[in-house]
């Protein structure tokens, strides 16, 4: 009898995934059918792989990739910040990642010392991207893997928390997205908008930010492809009674000019002691002025000028001390580090510089798996500077310490040799689109 039961679920969903193949539109049943049945087990892996895998391919409506979103969204706990005690104003943001994507680190404690609260859920690294999740623990004893309660409590009283995604927010994005990594499923404008999606609307937030980024490092190259993306989201929060606001922003580049989790948070803490005028600082203000803005129904200048008064007092530096106090770590540990040993990666010849972004992502990340004194990299050229022959175009960070002592010279000469690669040196400057941000037509 069991087995009879199990034997028709299964033809249901081989149904369901048919119809997906032959270009049918499916409805908020059939969907949610499919990805419950996964989330609880009742599917396998290799059961549900030709559903996202005809999604993957034939695509889908607006309204599918909402019913997705809709699903995914309800297949674990659906946050009511207010319910949970949360006071004032709820701000989230999302980005679609990249390489040296560290804005939220930079924009959590600007928009806590102006009064605005967020809860910052956030996931691990990705292929080449980089994960805020291991970024911020590089605060050594700092904890992200803290409960809602206790999220509640540091949020109101330092108005900013940085948590990992949680497992209950959910959960049929989480194995959906690890079976679409595996798979090489990833790049699906409808799989991407719904996991995005699905996530942010269950955290409950009331003002929501996403930045999707096109380009070299981003997960959708070109600027056409983004704003697809961009536009879906849009549709799918309205659809949902929500609205969220996207931008794009380019990942030509690295955003930040560290690239490591280590070097990264020190370079967040440069940013809010005012010493860095990068990318990295524009991005972060453009969004926390956003979100001002819509907190609290400010005109563009005023709240561009509220951002800069915060940074430039260093009142968020003093927020990002206390909230990373309060979740168990201390800023002034970079302080006191071991110091690193330095070295350089130098022009092979003169001539125009061209940064393989996403090489030097998916570099980074292999090496900091591989290498635990591996830090990372400071980036000292940007695209089309003209350099000459010998120039330092990046320095690698190597951390000193017994173990350290153990990678040869000639492990690093390769590294180093690694990373020469990361950069093309050209006879010509390369034609590069130099737009930072764009915003959605409306
Ligand atoms: N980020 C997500 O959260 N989901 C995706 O599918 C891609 C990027």
């Amino acid at each position: 009898m069991r087995e009879t039961a199990f034997k028709g679920v299964n033809m249901k969903l081989e149904k369901i995934t048919k119809k997906k193949q032959n270009g049918k539109r499916l409805s908020f049943k059939e969907i949610d059918f499919a990805v419950m049945g996964y989330t609880n087990g009742v599917f396998s892996d290799e059961q549900i792989l030709p559903f996202i895998k005809a999604i993957f391919e034939k695509g889908m409506t607006d309204k599918e990739a909402y019913f997705l979103t809709k699903s995914m969204k309800n297949s674990g706990e659906v946050l009511d910040l207010k319910k949970l005690g949360v006071q004032g104003i709820t701000a989230d943001k999302h980005s679609t990642g990249g390489v040296a994507d560290t804005t939220t680190l930079v924009l959590v404690p600007l928009l806590a010392s102006l009064g605005v609260k967020m809860i910052k859920m956030s996931g691990g690294s990705l292929g080449h991207t980089g994960g805020t999740a291991e970024k911020i623990r590089s605060f050594e004893g700092l904890q992200n893997e803290l409960d809602i309660e206790k999220a509640v409590e540091i949020v109101n009283k330092h108005n900013g928390v940085f948590l990992t995604q949680s497992e209950k927010v959910a959960p049929a994005d989480k194995k959906i997205y690890s079976l679409r990594d595996r798979e090489n499923l990833v790049s699906s404008i409808p799989l991407i908008a719904s996991s995005i999606a699905s996530k942010k609307l269950a955290t409950g937030a009331e003002i929501i930010v996403l930045d999707v980024k096109w380009g070299d490092g981003a997960l959708m190259t070109s600027k056409e492809d983004a704003t697809k993306l961009a536009n879906l989201l849009q549709k799918v929060f309205i659809m949902d009674g929500k609205k969220a606001f996207t931008f794009l922003s380019s990942m030509q580049a690295p955003l930040g000019e560290y690239v490591g989790n280590e070097l990264e948070a020190y370079e967040s803490v440069l940013i809010l002691k005012n010493r860095l005028h990068n990318n990295l600082r524009k991005v972060s203000l453009y969004i926390s002025s956003l979100i001002l803005r819509l907190a609290y129904n400010l005109s563009k200048e005023e709240a561009d000028k509220k951002v800069l008064e915060v940074l430039e007092s260093k009142k968020a530096l003093e927020a990002y001390k206390e909230i990373v106090k309060a979740q168990g770590g201390s800023l002034d540990l970079f302080r006191e580090k071991q110091p690193y040993k330095i070295f350089a990666v130098k022009a092979q010849r003169s001539g125009f510089v061209f940064l393989r972004t996403k090489q030097i992502g998916e570099f980074c990340n292999k090496l900091t798996e591989q290498i635990s004194q591996f830090k990372g990299i400071h980036i000292l050229k940007k695209n089309n500077e003209k350099v000459k022959k010998g120039a330092t175009l990046f320095e690698i960070f190597i951390r000193q310490d017994e173990k350290s002592k153990s990678l040869t010279e000639a492990k690093l000469s390769k590294i180093q040799k690694a990373f020469e690669k990361c950069v093309l040196v050209k006879e010509e400057e390369t034609l590069v689109d130099e737009t930072l941000i764009c915003e959605l037509k409306s």
